[in-house]
């Protein structure tokens, strides 16, 4: 059976060609798919029969199966996924006043072996299909619209207004499933989100972001961690690759694209790692030529990461150092802590993970 998810709108026409029905047919059923959230054939009422005969007798709408479904005091909403051999992604949602973002995953787990993430000490298992990618939210919607609490939201709106890549993995290394998925997100016959509504986060991948930026511009943050190469290769190793003054370089290059006209840049609060009142200094210098916003997280901790959160009262002063700079400076709001759903703590649990090895053969380098 095909995966009908895995399909955008050129490759389902040619899918249907290929068994007589005609082209205007896979509009429609993308409609359902996606804007209804229909999963059973014989329920688009108004598709053809011969033609619902055909997609049940070769095709389904096959989603990650849910492990485990976790509603946060909060309203944030946790997902354990089982993408087959006890493979374990996460996605979460985070309602806010005015949007709702889905955190979607792209990777069984990650390569790239930041110190302070639990993904990265997992190891890496395997890329995620596109469909696995746009699964998540095609199962989210179908869930979150049946979730009595949120009827109190304007339904006629999207009850996930924004998507960002932030979950389990590093979304350039998967690129050409990442890029297929979120062309989905923009298409308005599958979700049509805006290109800014969509943000991708990269721990620094840049001929990667390079390709990004004319493939598919979305909103781009950058996880930065650290003002400087030396702790930066400490902190996130693929630094060594590709130091800081590339990446520099790469941000601006990614601007004259981006649907926003700043960069994000994620940095994440580990007491006297990366937070001293000097190294909120040696960061303004860093990014001085780059329009640019900072979202500081504070550290989530996991058994034994080594690591602790810096203290709130240091992280409210090394927001006030960029801020006097001049630089839009926000503190993550840590969500759905009770249920283990904040960033770095994604419990996703990575089988049979692939040897990990220093040496990472990148797509599109
Ligand atoms: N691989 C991508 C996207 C996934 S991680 C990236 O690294 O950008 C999403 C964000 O969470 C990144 O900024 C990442 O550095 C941060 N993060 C990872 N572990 C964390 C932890 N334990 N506490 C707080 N943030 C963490
Ligand atoms: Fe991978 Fe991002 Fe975690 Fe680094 S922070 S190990 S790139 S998921």
């Amino acid at each position: 059976m095909d995966n009908l998810l895995e399909y955008n709108l050129e490759e389902l026409t040619e899918y249907i060609k290929k068994f007589g029905h005609k082209p205007y047919r896979a509009k429609q059923l993308l409609r359902w798919i996606y804007h209804f959230n229909e999963d059973h054939f014989e329920l688009m009422t108004d598709v053809a029969k011969s033609f619902q005969d055909t997609l049940k007798n070769n095709a389904k709408i096959v989603t990650p199966e849910i492990n485990f479904d976790h509603l946060s005091s909060d309203g944030t909403r946790k997902w354990l996924l089982d993408v087959g051999g006890k493979n374990g992604i996460e996605t979460v949602f985070i309602p806010e006043e005015d949007r709702g973002t889905l955190c979607i995953s792209s990777q069984v787990g990650c390569a790239l072996e930041c110190t302070f993430c639990s993904t990265g000490r997992q190891g890496f298992n395997r890329n995620l299909t596109s469909g696995e990618i746009i699964g998540q939210l095609w199962l989210a919607n179908k869930l979150l619209r049946n979730q009595e609490n949120y009827n109190h939201l304007d339904l006629q709106k999207r009850v996930i207004s924004n998507v960002v890549m932030m979950g389990m993995g590093e979304p350039l290394t998967n690129y050409d499933n990442v890029v297929h998925s979120l062309e989905m997100m923009l298409d308005d016959h599958v979700y049509g989100l805006s290109r800014r509504k969509v943000t991708l986060s990269t721990s620094g991948l840049v001929s990667a972001m390079d390709k990004l930026k004319k493939d598919c511009p979305v909103a781009l943050a950058v996880s930065l961690h650290a003002p400087n190469d030396n702790l930066r290769d400490e902190l996130v190793p693929i630094n060594k690759k590709y130091p800081l003054k590339e990446l520099i370089s790469g941000c601006l290059r990614y601007i004259e694209f981006a649907p926003r006209d700043f960069i994000t840049f994620e940095y994440v609060m580990l007491k006297n790692v990366n937070d001293s009142l000097d190294q909120a200094k040696e960061l303004i210098k860093l990014v001085k030529n780059v329009p640019c916003k900072f979202n500081l997280i504070p550290f989530n901790s996991f058994p034994n990461s080594g690591y602790e959160c810096s203290d709130k009262n240091m992280i409210n002063r090394f927001k006030e150092v960029l801020m006097d700079a001049g630089i839009i400076t926000t503190i993550r709001k840590t969500r759905g802590e009770d249920i283990d759903a904040a960033c770095g703590q994604l419990a996703g649990k990575v089988q049979d993970k692939k040897r990990r090895s220093r040496k990472i053969t990148f797509v599109h380098q």
